[in-house]
């Protein structure tokens, strides 16, 4: 039996731009627990400044019971339980966390990998944060080799759990696929793009913004937002981007072996004990 949680992971509170949530999913399988996404781990809820000058406009609230090990832990889940991580990327708000698991196999795109660790290019410099990656983890790089409907160079991680490749917010980044009991699947797109795949209508602010702003490469980004589109009008596919608002499953699933857990708000004594100077 697998069971699927969904966890906002890294609260995000931009200046005009409302709650918005870091999604996670976490696996719950009979054998291994595993993870897509690792939101920020419980050191930066308590001092931000790691993140560096994104804490000034992402605003993360003083809450380290919504880091991933207060997650699993309000699911009865230790985390040595989580023995495998899967990254959409690398960027802070998805990947840093996993400084809280160094026993963990971090499962990642070897161009993700490459880009981030080696930081060849300005961009690269400006938009990774390598001291999460200082205790050195167990990184599991994937060049892929097979097709997920039609994508190519995915890899299948585990049974079920599929590394699937949405360039272009970043040249590694990718899509996990999660086969849900009832055969449907659950792909969690990560930043792939935030507009409505079906009906193209873009993100409000300041995630349309920041989809605009932050793509790496534009061409990959455009035919990453062709594919969502196709992969949105199939049957037995659900799409889940990170930052989705408000935090919920996707409209046309409902699955009973699916949780959301639940969303952080940003109360008016978080908002006066977060914004330090
Ligand atoms: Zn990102």
């Amino acid at each position: 039996m697998r069971t699927v949680h969904i966890f906002d992971v890294a609260p995000l509170r931009p200046p005009l731009g409302g709650d918005v949530p870091t999604q996670a999913l976490v696996v719950v399988d009979d054998d291994r627990v595993t993870a897509v996404d690792a939101g920020y781990p419980v050191e930066v809820f308590h001092d931000p400044s790691p993140i560096g000058f994104e804490a000034r406009f992402l605003r993360l609230p003083p809450r380290p019971d919504a880091a991933l090990v207060g997650r699993l832990a309000s699911v009865g889940l230790s985390p040595d339980r989580l023995t495998d991580i899967v990254v959409t990327h690398l960027h802070s708000e998805h990947a840093a966390g996993i400084a809280d698991f160094p026993e963990a196999t971090i499962h990642v795109s070897a161009i993700e990998l490459a880009d981030a660790t080696e930081r060849a290019s300005p961009r690269t410099r400006l938009s990774y944060r390598t001291r999460f990656f200082a205790h050195g983890p167990r990184w599991r790089p994937h060049t892929g080799g097979s097709s997920w409907f039609g994508v190519a160079d995915c890899t299948e991680i585990s049974e079920g759990i599929v590394l699937v490749p949405l360039p272009g917010h970043t040249a590694g980044h990718c899509g996990v696929a999660v086969l849900l009991d009832d055969g449907n699947w659950l792909l969690h797109t990560g930043d792939a793009g935030y507009r409505d795949p079906v009906s193209g209508l873009s993100a409000a602010f300041p995630l349309g913004l920041y989809e605009r702003f932050t793509a790496t490469d534009r061409a990959a980004h455009r035919q990453t937002l062709a594919t969502l589109r196709r992969l949105a009008a199939r049957d037995g596919v659900h799409l889940l981007s990170s930052h989705r608002i408000p935090l919920r499953l996707p409209l046309t699933l409902t699955a009973p072996s699916i949780r959301t857990g639940p969303a952080i708000r940003s109360g008016p004594a978080i908002r006066s004990t977060e914004e330090k100077p």
